[in-house]
């Protein structure tokens, strides 16, 4: 199969043999025919499966073929994206495979001045990128409108709804034209994206690519089952030991990207983070540093997750764990792109476990656990099934209780009982030694907690190695 035999026309094929495509991948072999013939279409296509292309390519041919010129204010071609990298990125697509074509391209999201965006309107845009929110703004001033839109495309759908755009998504499709293309792009397919789909959707031509919700086969993926607290100094002896020099890393929250990131830097790593809170010029710096190869390592939260596009990024490292499990889909989807193979870990805590079996459930396989060497979790990780379910371990007999028959003695004097040497009971197992002195059933029911270290400290690291990731604030991502 190749890319003239699907329809192309001319200046498309040059740009796709100067990027060097090959072959179509799968979604472009089902999505370039039936976007050409107008046809609405609703794909299940996770990042890395070229589905950029899949529509971005046709949808350039049918502005150059037909339709009358871009009027001032107006749109043909619409394309929501949840996010401003996102945004980018695919106006960065239809730039390159529409390359020498005489068209209007732009992109418009929110965290920028709006001016600019209104002066580029002014023009017209045969194809405007936009975020949900920004586009509405534009629309309430006037600065676009939408009667001259012919297709809509909603790339990443289900990030859409996770992000909380529903109200806007529903706002958007009952000002457009009712006749117009309409084209569904969704990593998963939940209900809500059924639903979704079912109400603006005609006679769609249904593209499945990978079974929906599967992850991408040629990822090798396991789970490091390890303590909260271990978190960091795993990964700094991870880096270290695997020798891991260009990697994705992703955390819960900014103050984990941010301290992730001050223990890489120490560690003498090039770094940098990207996440909400960062203001977006230093967003697109940080991932622009991560694609030249200039920063080695990005540590990024979930609001990153989507939109970055990285070639031959060999290795995500999940340091936590996302909340919604199609984010780990989204997360690891950086990898394995376009036919590479890569490499995802996952670190689980404890509190992850059903996080962890959300995740096993949505991609239908239970995940490999490989526990390291000084990390291994004291606070155990429920076994999880690739049915979604925590299965717990029969619980061991409880031993009787013998406290409330303590020694009328012990409750007299109020005080614990010494051992050789004047000690409490609880001193000594405190600093490691064995409660041997206290022969028979012990009648304090004395918990005996390990003392030695569970994790090592991070080579280069001045900052103790047990702070917990993601635990040190509640803020918003
Ligand atoms: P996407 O899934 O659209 O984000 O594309 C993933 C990556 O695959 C991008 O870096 C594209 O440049 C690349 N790509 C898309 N189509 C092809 C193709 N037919 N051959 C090789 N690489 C491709």
């Amino acid at each position: 199969m190749s890319f003239a035999s699907l329809g192309l026309i001319d200046p498309l094929l040059k740009n796709v043999q100067r990027l060097n495509y090959q072959t179509p991948t799968p979604i472009q072999v089902k999505a370039i025919p039936a976007v050409l013939d107008g046809r609405d279409v609703m794909a299940s296509a996770q990042t890395g499966t070229g589905k950029t292309a899949g529509f971005a390519l046709p949808l350039l041919q049918r502005l150059v073929q037909r339709g009358p010129r871009v009027s001032s204010n107006r749109a043909r071609v619409l394309v929501l994206v949840p996010t401003r990298e996102l945004a980018e990125q695919v106006l960065q697509s239809f730039t390159d495979y529409g390359e020498g074509l005489d068209l209007r391209l732009m992109a418009a999201y929110g965290g920028v001045s709006i001016n600019p965006q209104m002066m580029k309107l002014r023009k017209g845009a045969d194809v405007l990128v936009a975020t949900p929110g920004r586009l509405l703004d534009l629309n309430r001033q006037n600065a676009v409108q939408f009667d001259q839109i012919e297709t809509l495309v909603l790339d990443e759908a289900d990030r859409m709804l996770d992000l909380g755009f529903a109200r806007e998504l529903d706002a958007v499709f009952a000002a457009l034209p009712a006749a117009r293309q309409t084209l569904l792009f969704s990593a998963t397919y939940t209900d809500e994206i059924r639903a979704m789909a079912a109400s603006i959707l005609r006679n769609p031509v249904d593209i499945s690519v990978s079974p929906p919700n599967v992850t991408a086969s040629k990822i090798r993926q396991w789970v490091v089952p390890v303590d909260k607290r271990n978190k960091p100094g795993l990964f700094m002896h991870l880096v270290d030991e695997k020798k891991w020099t260009h990697a994705l890393v992703f955390v819960k929250t900014r103050d984990g990207a941010d301290y992730l990131s001050a223990m890489l830097d120490e560690a003498g790593y090039a770094v940098d983070t990207i996440h909400g809170d960062k203001p977006q010029p230093a967003r697109l710096r940080a991932l622009e540093r991560f694609k030249t190869g200039e920063v080695h390592m990005l540590v990024a939260t979930d609001v990153a997750a989507r939109g970055l596009d990285i070639d031959a990024l060999p290795l995500v490292i999940n340091v936590d764990l996302p909340i919604k499990a199609q984010d780990y889909v989204h997360r690891i989807g950086r990898t394995g792109r376009a036919g590479l193979s890569g490499v995802a870990v996952s670190f689980v805590c404890a509190d992850e476990a059903p996080q962890l079996a959300a995740i096993e459930a949505l991609i239908g396989q239970t995940l490999r656990r490989e526990e390291v060497p000084g990390f291994e979790a004291e606070h155990r990780v429920p076994q999880t099934s690739a049915t979604g379910q925590i299965i717990k371990k029969p619980k061991k007999p409880k031993k009787p209780k013998v406290l409330q028959a303590a020694p009328k003695a012990v409750q007299a004097i109020g005080t614990e009982p010494r051992l050789h040497g004047g000690k409490t009971v609880a001193q000594e197992v405190a600093k490691g030694g064995e409660d041997t002195s206290l022969s028979g059933p012990n009648p304090f029911s004395v918990t005996k907690s390990r003392s030695k270290p569970i994790g090592k400290p991070p080579a280069g690291s001045r900052k103790p190695a047990d702070k917990p990731m993601g635990g040190r604030s509640k803020r918003p991502r």
